[in-house]
């Protein structure tokens, strides 16, 4: 079986689209949802539970792990599939928008980022071509490009010069990227909310020719109006057999409305972090359960969830797990929340197989838009006799 590195679609409904990502650590149905792991874990997550959710491939970070436990040491112990207990594919990202966000602790220049880490201060540089090269001693699946993203809003000018910048940065990278079976690296398009700039970092990163394509700098700030007009203005000029990346993004609605506009694949610390502070996510909105009105609940936080939270433990228990700091609150909330982002993404993508995309969609906005289930709709479960 060749294990070459590319998307195969499965069906399409208007521009969104279902398919499978091949790649040398194995084949990931898309739209997928990719967890954050950050400095080499999913936060509050053991990597079985990552599995049990459905994940097929997960996010880790250039910065975070270029700082500590540092590259070359992650390669000397077998690469970070091997470190973190990941045999599945992993997607690094470049450092740029970490180093970026430094504010003060870090200096730009035509060549690269100067910086110092937010650890212990030590000064560290970033390039396009390192960073290309701590991918590869990371051994990610798919590297993505170096570049830089300015903060928005900004003058059209100053996104032109970063979105260039970004540009010539890629080919660099592009130049750095040892190819191999199974491997991939993504450019990212720059541009701002500006169609003719996003246009043309399009034409700048399919000149060059990835394996893939990312949307950056999006989900800063914008809105999501914005967001979803520049993603019709950008997706549509992506070669079709390329799959997509919508980075940083973001909530249920977001995710279903990118995929309607043909996006495949999508990172958030949203559930993540919502499930360190108690905010869980379900079919019917969000819930705090720090909230005192569930502390005497006995039912589960979804009666939709197969995880370990919603099939052993009641709203009451979590709300009593929070309220008491205790860290398996977080671990429970964590897993739920993510169960519930691979469970989205897998209706979404068996509607677009289905052809029943738009029926669907309509129903989860109607279902994201009411109250919580009533107890007459979401009884407790009977608790069964202690053996
Ligand atoms: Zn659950």
């Amino acid at each position: 079986m060749s294990t070459a590195f590319r998307w195969v679609e499965q069906a399409r409904s208007g521009r969104a689209r279902a398919g499978h990502l091949h790649t040398a650590h194995g084949i990931v149905p898309t739209p997928t949802f990719m967890p954050v792991g950050t400095v080499g874990t999913v936060k509050a997550m053991t990597m079985d539970a990552v599995r049990s959710t459905g994940a097929g491939i997960v996010l880790g970070n250039t910065y975070h792990l270029m700082l500590r436990p540092g590259a070359e040491r992650v390669r000397a112990l077998g690469g970070l599939h091997r470190f973190m207990d990941w045999p599945g594919p992993i997607l690094t990202d470049s450092g740029g928008f970490q180093v970026m966000s430094l504010g003060p602790l870090r200096k730009l220049d035509q060549d690269g980022v100067t910086f110092n880490s937010h650890i212990d201060g030590s000064r560290h540089r970033l390039t396009p071509e390192r960073s290309t090269d701590i991918q590869h001693a990371l051994d990610a699946t798919i590297t993505m490009c170096f570049d830089e993203c300015p903060a928005l809003p900004a003058a059209p000018e100053v996104i032109a010069q970063s979105m260039r910048m970004s540009m010539r940065w890629a080919a660099r990278c592009r130049e750095a990227f040892v190819p191999r079976q199974g491997y991939a690296q993504y450019g990212i398009i720059q541009g701002g909310t500006e169609p003719e700039l996003r246009a043309e970092s399009v034409r700048s990163l399919t000149g060059i020719g990835f394996e893939g394509y990312a949307i950056g700098g999006l989900a800063v700030g914008e809105g999501q109006d914005l967001m979803f007009s520049t993603l019709d203005v950008t997706t549509p000029l992506i070669p079709w057999e390329s799959p997509r990346y919508l980075m940083g993004v973001g909530t249920p609605d977001d995710l279903l409305g990118s995929v309607e506009r043909g996006v495949d694949m999508f990172d958030c610390v949203m559930p993540t972090r919502a499930g360190r502070t108690a905010r869980a996510y379900t079919e019917r909105g969000t819930l705090n359960l720090r909230n005192a009105r569930h502390a005497v609940d006995a039912r589960p936080i979804s009666p939709h969830c197969d995880c370990l939270a919603c099939t052993r433990h009641s709203r009451a228990y979590l709300h009593h797990l929070f309220r008491a700091n205790e860290i398996l609150g977080p671990m429970l909330l964590t897993w739920h929340n993510l169960a519930y982002y691979q469970r989205l993404m897998r209706g979404i993508r068996t509607a677009i197989v289905e052809g029943t995309l738009e029926g669907h969609a309509a129903r989860l906005r109607t279902e994201w838009s009411r109250e919580d289930w009533t107890p007459d709709e979401m009884p407790p479960p009977d608790i069964p006799p202690v053996p």
